[in-house]
């Protein structure tokens, strides 16, 4: 019994070793398939990373389409630095929208 249990437990390290390995070096224990299906990866991933940039209509500033806060104003899609121009821009938006209706 004792012989059995130290087969299994050798087995759970050797599983555990080999996770941990796979997931700090997944370059070493990639398969074939993977690879073929993504084939310059590492060397062209960083180079297209950055996608769309659209104006930032309070500060001006150029954002991510992808990872920036965009709000549709009137069909029209606005993205946002920071949730503080989101902010007053919706302000803006709501003082446009009540001076036109007065
Ligand atoms: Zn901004």
């Amino acid at each position: 019994m004792r012989f059995l249990f130290q087969i299994l437990a050798f087995l759970v390290l050797f599983y555990f070793v080999r996770y941990i390995l796979r997931a700090l070096l997944p370059g070493m224990f990639s398969q074939p398939s993977f690879d073929r299906s993504q084939p310059q990866n590492s060397s062209r991933g960083r180079a297209v990373k950055q996608g769309k940039m659209e104006k930032d209509p309070v500060c001006g500033t150029y954002v991510d389409v992808a990872t920036s806060l965009h709000e549709s104003f009137a069909g029209e899609t606005k993205y946002f630095c920071s949730s503080n121009c989101l902010n007053k821009f919706r302000q803006i938006r709501y003082s446009e929208r009540n001076s036109k209706s007065v």
